[in-house]
C-alpha cells in the first residue's frame, strides 16, 4: 500500500500576513510525518510527529501559542483515533503539557479509558513518560497581547491578527495499511474555563474507520458537535459513487445548512486518497502527492 499524509492548520479568516507562516508550518509538518512514512514507519509515529510540529508553531492554535481562556490560561484538547480498532485516545483541559498529542497517544495506547481530562489526564501522561511543563510556557507573547486587548476592550477577532481559530490536525496511512487521524487545539479565544469544543470528541473533531477513512475537523466547535462532522464526513465516503472531495464538501455543506456556522476538514479515504473542504475564507492545509511532492495551500 502507498503511504499517504494530509495535515491542516485550521480553517479561519487567515490574514494575508499570516499566509506564508501557515503554509510553511504545514510543509514542515508534512516533512516530519513523511520522513517516517516514506521509510516504512508506523502511521501513529508519523501523525504524532506531524502534529507536534504544528503544536510547536505559534502561528497555530494548539500547544505553544494556543488562544487563552477568559482567565488568561491555555487549556488544550487533543485526540488520536485508530481506524482499525475504532479506539481513540483523547485529552481535554490540559494546562501543563507542551505537546497535547503525546498525551492523547498515551491514552490511546496505555489507558483503559478513551478520554481523560484536566489534572487526571496530566497525571496519567506524566506517569507514562510525558513531561509536565510550567503553564506559562504555553503562552506566546502574541496571544498574551491579544488576551490583554480582549480584556480591556471586548473580545474581538481583530485582536488576534484577524483570526480566532487555527486548530491543527492530520490523517496518516502507512504502507501496512494502518490509518490514524488526529486533532489538537487550544480551543476558542476567551472561552470559559472548562469549555471543551469538538476537537477531542470522537466523531466531531476527529474520526477514523478502516471501512471508510480518517477525518480531522476545524471550525466553530459548538456547531461541529451538532452535526458530528468528522463521523458524518467519514460516512459520506461509503457510497461507491462518492469521492474524497465530494464527501468533504458534503459534510461542510451540512455544517453550513444546519448550523449556519463555518469550518473545514481534511480526510484520507481508506486507500489514502485526500479530500478537503472549508466554507471559511481560508484553510491552511497540505498533503503529499503520489509522486511524493508536497502540496501546501492557504
Ligand atoms: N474546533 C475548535 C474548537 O472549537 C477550534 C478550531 O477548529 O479552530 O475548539
Amino acid at each position: 500500500m502507498s503511504p499517504s499524509l494530509i495535515v491542516h492548520g485550521g480553517a479561519w479568516d487567515i490574514p494575508d500576513e499570516a499566509v506564508a507562516a501557515c503554509q510553511a508550518g504545514c510543509r514542515r509538518a508534512l516533512q516530519a510525518g513523511w520522513e517516517i512514512l516514506s521509510a516504512g514507519g508506523h502511521a501513529l509515529d508519523a501523525i504524532e510527529a506531524a502534529v507536534m510540529v504544528l503544536e510547536d508553531d505559534p502561528v497555530f492554535d494548539s500547544g505553544y501559542g494556543s488562544h487563552l481562556n477568559l482567565d488568561g490560561h491555555v487549556e488544550c484538547d487533543a485526540i488520536i483515533m485508530d481506524a482499525a480498532t475504532l479506539r481513540a485516545g483523547s485529552v481535554a483541559g490540559l494546562q501543563r503539557i507542551k505537546n497535547p498529542i503525546r498525551a492523547a497517544r498515551t491514552v490511546l495506547e496505555k489507558c483503559p479509558h478513551m478520554m481523560l481530562i484536566a489534572e487526571g489526564a496530566e497525571r496519567f501522561a506524566k506517569e507514562h513518560g510525558v513531561p509536565l511543563c510550567d503553564p506559562a510556557a504555553l503562552i506566546s507573547p502574541a496571544e498574551k497581547e491579544a488576551w490583554l486587548q480582549c480584556r480591556q476592550d471586548s473580545h474581538a477577532a481583530e485582536h488576534h491578527r484577524g483570526h480566532e481559530q487555527g486548530t491543527v490536525g492530520a490523517v496518516a496511512l502507512d504502507e501496512n495499511g494502518r490509518l490514524f487521524a488526529a486533532t489538537s487545539t487550544g480551543g476558542t479565544c476567551c472561552k470559559l474555563p472548562g469549555r471543551v469544543g469538538d476537537s477531542p470528541l470522537i466523531g466531531c473533531g476527529c474520526y477514523a474507520d478502516s471501512e471508510t477513512g480518517g477525518v480531522s475537523s476545524t471550525g466553530y466547535g459548538e456547531a461541529i458537535m451538532k452535526v458530528v462532522m468528522a463521523k458524518t464526513a467519514a460516512d459520506f465516503l461509503r457510497p461507491s459513487s462518492s469521492t474524497p472531495m465530494r464527501a468533504a464538501q458534503a459534510a461542510v455543506q451540512l455544517l453550513a445548512n444546519r448550523t449556519k456556522a463555518s469550518g473545514g476538514l481534511i480526510l484520507l479515504d481508506k486507500k489514502g486518497n485526500p479530500g478537503f473542504a472549508f466554507n471559511t475564507p481560508r484553510m491552511a492545509y497540505g498533503f503529499v502527492n503520489p509522486d511524493a511532492s508536497f502540496i501546501t495551500a492557504v
